[in-house]
């Protein structure tokens, strides 16, 4: 639990430094680490460095420095397009292929995996299933004819459907109404405690943040300005970025107790 990460770590993240040609640093030292069954938040406002940081994780980029281990082994020493097969990758939007249905788009890893048909068939309506949408309904349907939130569902059904040890969740759940929101936040805790998968998940929402996260990053400008659980972000924020990113949280959770009671 960390910050420094356990020999058990499914992830760790050392000193990661991404340098755009004539940029500025998009991601400036990062260190992280997310053990089995973890959730870990990066929180930040726009053009901060976390889709870069998720990026070099699945080696959708390479990192100008800093180091990379994926169950204790360096990511440059494993072949990209295997590493992306063991690391369930949910993207901003949504990135369903359109043209495939609800089942095509869960068995896209498995089948690169060469899994036979009948246990794609069989894992496909299992994930379904976990994710809470009726598979005889969901199964041949195709990413327009459902609603944002059940396209989500399917992008998380996607993710998990080869049992990666890790996730990376990228604004995953933003572009959702605040029930929807809600309503798959609470549904993937469930899965992660049940299937105990790692998790790093990107959001510029820190209420979403304090509400999942085993630990939070919080980092401006490819900096990590504090890094701890969401109670040491509450009790001793460390900069005043933190106490600024808090403020709207903690000031909608005080209108709310405000009204309770009152009539
Ligand atoms: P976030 O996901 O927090 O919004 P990003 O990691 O996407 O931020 O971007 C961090 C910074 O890196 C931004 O200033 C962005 O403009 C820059 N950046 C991202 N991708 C590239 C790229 N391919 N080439 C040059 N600069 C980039
Ligand atoms: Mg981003």
């Amino acid at each position: 639990m960390s910050a420094a990460g356990t020999g058990t770590d499914v992830l760790r993240v050392e000193g990661l430094t991404k340098r755009y040609p004539g940029s500025v640093l998009a991601a400036d030292n990062v260190s992280l680490s997310v053990a089995a069954g973890e959730l870990v938040a990066i929180v930040g406002e726009s053009g901060s460095g976390k889709t870069t940081t998720l990026k070099a994780i699945n080696r959708l980029i390479e990192p100008s420095e800093g180091r990379i281990q994926f169950q204790g082994r360096d990511v440059m020493g494993i072949d990209a397009h295997d590493l992306r097969r063991e690391i369930g990758w949910v993207m901003q939007g949504d990135g369903l292929f359109p043209h495939f249905t609800a089942a095509q788009n869960i068995a896209v890893t498995p089948r690169l995996l060469g899994w036979d048909k009948p246990r794609i068939a069989a894992r496909t309506d299992q994930l379904l299933e976990l994710v809470r949408l009726d598979p005889a309904d969901f199964r041949d349907r195709f990413p327009l004819k459902m609603s944002g939130g059940q396209r989500q569902r399917i992008a998380i059904a996607r993710a998990l459907a080869a049992e990666p040890p890790l996730i990376l969740l990228d604004e995953a759940f933003s572009a959702l109404d605040p029930v929807t929101r809600a309503g798959l936040q609470e549904d993937f805790t469930a899965l992660q405690h049940r299937l105990k998968f790692a998790a790093v998940m990107v959001t510029h929402d820190m209420a979403e943040a304090l509400l999942l996260a085993n630990r939070i990053l919080v980092m401006k400008d490819g900096r990590v300005v504090q890094t701890g659980t969401p109670s040491d972000l509450v009790n001793r924020p460390a900069d005043p970025y933190v106490t600024e990113l808090l403020a709207a949280p903690a000031k909608q959770a005080k209108a709310v107790a405000a009204l309770e009671g009152a009539s």
